[in-house]
C-alpha cells in the first residue's frame, strides 16, 4: 500500500512507493514538481513494515496516541524533524492505540517514545521514557539529522537526571 499524495497543482492523487518518499518526484497527471515528503506520515504496520523495509534513508518512528498530553506536545518538534530533513530522512507515526502489535514488537511500554531506523535495521530503539521528552531534548536529535549528510544512526541513552535522553551519531554509510 503506498503513500498517496494529492498534487498541489492539479489535486491528481499519486502513488508513491517506498523507495520514492524521500525523492523530488513528478505528478503523473500534470508533470509538476513533486516535493520529497516533509511531514510525519501515519503508518499502520502494513505501510510501516514496507517503508523501514525499502526507504533508502534513515526513518524517525514517533510512538504516540491521541490522549497523551507529553505526545502532543512533542508532535511540533516531530513535525519540524520531518520539514527539516526532508530528502534526507522520512518521519513515521505509530498510533499506539490503533497499532499495538507494532509497539509489542518494539518493546514500547510508554509513550512518547521514538525508534530510528535504517537500512531496515533498528539503530535507536524504542525503549521506556522516565519522564517525557523535553523539547531541547527533541531538538538535539533534529539538529544531528541537520547536520547529516547520509547517515546512520548508533545510539541511545538515558542521561543521569532520568530524562529521556537521544546520544545520537549519525555517521555516513561507507
Ligand atoms: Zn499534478
Amino acid at each position: 500500500m503506498p503513500v498517496i499524495r494529492t498534487c498541489p497543482n492539479c489535486g491528481q492523487k499519486n502513488r508513491i512507493p517506498a523507495t520514492r518518499l524521500a525523492d523530488t518526484g513528478r505528478c503523473g497527471a500534470c508533470k509538476n514538481e513533486l516535493a520529497p515528503v516533509g511531514e510525519p506520515i501515519p503508518v499502520d504496520t502494513q505501510l510501516f513494515d514496507e517503508i523501514v523495509q525499502n526507504a533508502p534513508v534513515p526513518i524517525l518512528v514517533d510512538f504516540w496516541a491521541e490522549w497523551c498530553g507529553p505526545c502532543r506536545m512533542a508532535a511540533h518538534e516531530v513535525a519540524r524533524t520531518a520539514a527539516d530533513t526532508k530528502g534526507r530522512a522520512l518521519v513515521l507515526k505509530v498510533d499506539t492505540e490503533q497499532n499495538p502489535q507494532l509497539s509489542a514488537r518494539y518493546n514500547v511500554r510508554g509513550i512518547p517514545n521514538f525508534a530510528v531506523f535504517s537500512g531496515g535495521q533498528t539503530r535507536l530503539a524504542a525503549g521506556r521514557p522516565r519522564r517525557p521528552p523535553a523539547d531541547g531534548k527533541l531538538a538535539r536529535l533534529r539538529t544531528h539529522h541537520l547536520s547529516a549528510e547520509a547517515a546512520s544512526l548508533h545510539r541511545q541513552c538515558f542521561d543521569s537526571s532520568s530524562k529521556l535522553h537521544f546520544r545520537t551519531r549519525w555517521a555516513s554509510i561507507s
